[in-house]
């Protein structure tokens, strides 16, 4: 009988565990359901959008090639999916778990839904370890990042990369689809993504040509990692969050690698896969602080009034007078993506600099990020803002324009910030006054920002 594929962040044909096992027992239907409502505050954002339609493009060329093709239906996931199983016959449905709380309630609503011809069938297909089997002695799950990396790092290596189905058999007859064009995925008036699409390649093969770059480039990583002016992180992100390519994969590709740079960014994918396993502990993570605070004394909320809305505004045009956070607000706008060490500092500046409430630039970094990631995302906002369980990193206040310096960002601004551009090495990180021209002036003094930002820190513990 047919066997239905369910694909979500795992559009992918090579180490794709659900698709591998449905075309070892029989005919196989791939199905994308397009689920907006399921998600709520963290439904698609517009940049995610964009990179959806081309991946699910790419997708279908790469099935069509091989005589299959991809069902697109709108809907409830649940509801279409039983249908289809039903109208088709289909033994089973084949899906690699998703973690995101309205992913996991969608696989118990569908096992429910499922009549007894048909079963649910889960696989592991999207980290290095199974979310929630790496636990501590007593079998608990972690909380901190350091003893998780340490235990996952045990664990290594992972099980080994599932080769593309040599052959995928096609079902008798198809279920209908709705063209990609009908999801309304990409922007049109005004089209914004004219960066987006300079900046990526999208799809599978896209994210294996990204691969074999970075094998030449990974032993500079350690160094060069924390420099946003040079190209030195894989930009991996996207493919990663969209899974056209599994961690695994990349695992057994740089394995051999016997550079300090490979061991360093390992434990970057493990961090990857420690935000996931925050959020089987803690769902509403990217939703709710997680510490003992109270905190409206903490935030100015942009709701509560047009100035700090505006300040707000400022932050996420790239206006704050600030030139490396005005060059990471820009580049994330322009792009979809941000530099890591950028996007720290950026993350720093609203919460303590502005004392805006982390929830508003997640929400923003949701809506502009082609990897915009629940896990990740949720996690790495939680810790900038000390909220979250990992730790409490609130009194730690980055100092944008020593960061600036210190991590060489002239080359970055100048891309981004184009008016600055004809300034020296020097005063690029903080302009004077008379060599600002249409450049704002800083929004508020880092000294006077930091002793605001602790004096709130102390009215709300
Ligand atoms: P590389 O440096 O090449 O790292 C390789 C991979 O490891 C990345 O692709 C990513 O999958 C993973 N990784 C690296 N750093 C982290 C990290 N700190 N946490 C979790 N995984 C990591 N990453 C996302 O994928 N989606 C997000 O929505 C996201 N939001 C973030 C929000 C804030 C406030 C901060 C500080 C970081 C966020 N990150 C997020 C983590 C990190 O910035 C990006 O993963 C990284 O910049 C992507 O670029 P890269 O692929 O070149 O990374």
């Amino acid at each position: 009988s047919p066997q239905i594929v369910w694909l979500r962040r795992d559009l992918r044909l090579v180490d794709q565990p659900a698709l591998h096992a449905a075309a070892e027992i029989g005919p196989v239907i791939p199905v994308y359901v397009l689920d907006d409502d399921r998600a709520g505050d963290h439904a698609y954002g517009g940049a995610s959008r964009w990179w959806l339609h081309h991946s699910l493009e790419s997708l279908g060329k790469s099935l069509g090639s091989r005589r299959s093709r991809i069902v697109l239906r709108q809907g409830d996931a649940p509801q279409v999916l039983a249908a289809i199983a039903d109208e088709m016959g289909a033994g089973a449905i084949h899906a690699n778990r998703h973690y995101e709380p309205w992913w996991k309630e969608a696989e118990d609503e569908l096992a429910d839904a499922l009549g007894d011809q048909c079963e649910l069938v889960l696989h592991d297909g999207n980290y290095l370890m199974p979310p929630g089997s790496v636990t501590t002695g007593s079998g608990d799950p972690y909380k901190i990042y350091s003893p998780f990396a340490r235990s996952l790092l045990e664990c290594l290596p992972p099980r080994d990369a599932l080769d593309a189905p040599a052959t995928l058999h096609s079902p008798e007859s198809w279920p209908e689809s709705d063209d990609l064009d009908d999801f309304d995925l990409l922007p049109t008036e005004p089209d914004w993504a004219g960066g987006l699409r300079d900046f990526w390649e999208v799809g599978e093969d896209a994210a294996h040509a990204r691969l074999e770059w970075w094998v030449d480039e990974v032993a500079d990583y350690d160094e060069g990692r924390n420099l946003p002016s040079q190209d030195i992180t894989s930009r991996l992100s996207p493919h990663l969050h969209w899974g056209e390519i599994s961690p695994v994969q990349i695992y057994h590709r740089l394995k051999d690698l016997r550079s300090d740079g490979w061991q360093t960014f390992l434990k970057e994918i493990v961090w990857r896969d420690y935000a996931q396993n925050v959020i089987c502990q803690f769902p509403d993570y990217a939703r709710e602080s997680y510490r003992e605070y109270d905190e409206r004394k903490l935030w100015r909320n942009p709701d509560s009034g047009h100035l700090i809305r505006e300040d707000l505004a400022c932050w996420q045009k790239g206006m704050t007078g600030y030139p490396i956070v005005d060059a990471g607000m820009r580049q994330l706008w322009q792009t979809g993506w941000m530099h890591n060490r950028v996007r720290m500092i950026c993350a720093s500046f609203l919460v303590k600099h502005l004392l805006i409430d982390w929830r508003y630039g997640e929400q923003w970094y949701w809506d502009c990020l082609v990897d915009a990631d629940y896990g990740n995302n949720g996690v790495n906002w939680q810790w900038i803002s000390g909220t979250g369980v990992d730790s409490n990193m609130f009194v730690r206040i980055m100092a944008p324009l020593t960061q600036s310096e210190k991590f060489d960002a002239a080359g970055y601004i100048r891309e981004y910030v184009p008016e600055l551009a004809e300034l020296g090495d020097q005063e690029i990180h903080d302009p004077p006054d008379e060599e600002r021209g249409d450049y704002p002036a800083k929004m508020i003094g880092h000294k006077e920002a930091r002793e605001r930002a602790l004096e709130a820190h102390r009215a709300a513990k």
